[in-house]
Order: structure tokens, then C-alpha cells, then sequence
């Protein structure tokens, strides 16, 4: 028998059929239609042929790009209101940016990354995608640049960009005041909560849920552990905030 090798993916149809057991296992039978699963599909492709020129994600295999990247970031996906604006801070390879721009045609998004290669990759996929509701900005959260987009969208999320209380100060100014950030993190977070609620009141801002939920895979018992965090702006972020990457990094928030 010869054994497929690495670089042996499944083919479109084994691809949807697994992405499509994956949703349903962990109650986002919702987005498991025909057109999103070959969107998904799509999407795989070219994050591995773009992944092999450079470095984008340490996770290609099929269930692994299907659970951690894809399942994992519609998560957050029923979170924005019908035709939200949504910031994704420190959006990478597009997470989870992309996922969310295909099964929310309603909401415009906007992927933030400081570095150029991700957003033009951002760029790249979604006009390959035909979604017309992504645009990749590439910028530092922190940067002067970034000044003019304060307070002018209505949700904002991040995933696996750095500690609860940096990742605050760098995309709260950024979010409508009433509107809402959801930052995706691990189970581990609670050493990450610790002084919140004072450090979030300096960015007139509150947790407002905590939300635990199992990325289960397609068979077996393992289980990943995450966290939706949310939270609410209640008033305009000083001017003052967000610092100097340094400045967060060296005294953060939180
Ligand atoms: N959200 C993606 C990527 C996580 S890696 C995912 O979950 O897969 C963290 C990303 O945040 C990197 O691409 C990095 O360039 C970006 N990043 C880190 N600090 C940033 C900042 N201050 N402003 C903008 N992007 C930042």
C-alpha cells in the first residue's frame, strides 16, 4: 500500500464532504450549503499554493485547515449585526476575516495586518473568491494612519494577535461607540482577565459575556477549548489610546 503523502489533499468533493460533517458536529449547520462548501474549498487551495511561496499558516492539513481555521473562525460569525461594518485586527492569512466575508455577503469587512504580504494575500484570495465585501488594509493598529478610522465601525474581532488587554487598547478606538469587539482566544485565558474590568474602564469599555464553546473534530474525542470574549464601547477611547506599541507592550492595560 503506498501511503499519500503531505502534499495528498483531499479532492473538492472529499474536502466539502469533511468541512460539511465538521459544521455540523459543532452546531454551524447553518453555513453546510453546497456553494459555501466549494467556497471553502476554494479558499483551501489557495491558502496552500500561496502557503508553499511563503510562510502564511502552520496548519494545512484537510481537517486541520477545515476545524482550526475555518469551523473555528465562523464561530464568530452570527456575532454582527445585518449589514454591520466589521475591523478584523491583525487579520493574518485571513482569519477570520475571509471565512466570515463568505457566509456574510450583508457585512463589509476590513482585515487589518501589519505585515504587507498578509493583506496583499487577503487581497488576493477574496478578489479570487469574487468577495466583494473584504478589504485588506496593511497598517500597524497603533500606527498615526490609522487616526482617521477611529471610532467608524460597528463590531471588530481578533484572533490569536496577543494578550486580552493589548489587543483591547489596539482595536477598541477603532469601534463605534455602542458597538461591540469579540476577541477570539484559547481556553487558557483567564490569566488574562485578571484586572479587566479597571483596565477596560480607562478605554470606556466592559465585558459583557464570556463564552466557552468545544471545537469538536470530525471523529474521536479530541476537543479544542475556546473562548469568545465580548465587549461592549461604551464611550468615546480617550485620545490618548491606543499608545506606542512599545509603550502597550511594556505597560499594558491589563
Ligand atoms: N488572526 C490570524 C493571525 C494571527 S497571527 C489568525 O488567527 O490566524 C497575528 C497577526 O497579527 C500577524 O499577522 C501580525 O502581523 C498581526 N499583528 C500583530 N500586531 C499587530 C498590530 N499592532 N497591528 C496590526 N497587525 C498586527
Amino acid at each position: 500500500m503506498i501511503l499519500p503523502d503531505k502534499t495528498d489533499f483531499l479532492p473538492e468533493d472529499g474536502f466539502c464532504e469533511l468541512l460539511d460533517a465538521i459544521l455540523r458536529k459543532n452546531q454551524l449547520q447553518i453555513y453546510a450549503k453546497d456553494e459555501i462548501l466549494r467556497k471553502f474549498y476554494a479558499l483551501a487551495c489557495i491558502l496552500r499554493e500561496e502557503n508553499a511561496k511563503y510562510n502564511l499558516t502552520a496548519i494545512t492539513s484537510d481537517e486541520g485547515v477545515a476545524l482550526l481555521h475555518f469551523a473555528d473562525s465562523l464561530t464568530a460569525a452570527h456575532l454582527p449585526t445585518h449589514g454591520a461594518s466589521l475591523l478584523d485586527v491583525g487579520a493574518g492569512a485571513g482569519f477570520p476575516s475571509l471565512p466570515i466575508a463568505i457566509v456574510r455577503p450583508d457585512i463589509s469587512i476590513t482585515a487589518l495586518d501589519a505585515t504587507k504580504k498578509k493583506t496583499d494575500y487577503i487581497g488576493m484570495a477574496a478578489k479570487k473568491l469574487g468577495l466583494t465585501n473584504v478589504t485588506a488594509l496593511n497598517a500597524r493598529a497603533e500606527a498615526p494612519e490609522m487616526q482617521s478610522l477611529r471610532e467608524s465601525f460597528d463590531f471588530a474581532v481578533a484572533r490569536a494577535v496577543s494578550s486580552l488587554g493589548m489587543i483591547c487598547e489596539l482595536t477598541l478606538p477603532y469601534i463605534k461607540v455602542g458597538g461591540c469587539f469579540a476577541a477570539l482566544k484559547g481556553e487558557n485565558a483567564d490569566s488574562e482577565l485578571i484586572g479587566a474590568s479597571q483596565g477596560l474602564k480607562k478605554l470606556s469599555a466592559r465585558i459583557i459575556s464570556d463564552e466557552k464553546l468545544v471545537l469538536k473534530p470530525k471523529d474521536g474525542d479530541g476537543a479544542n477549548t475556546r473562548r469568545i470574549i465580548s465587549i461592549e464601547k461604551l464611550a468615546k477611547t480617550p485620545d490618548t489610546y491606543p499608545r506606542a506599541y512599545a509603550k502597550i507592550k511594556k505597560s499594558p492595560l491589563f
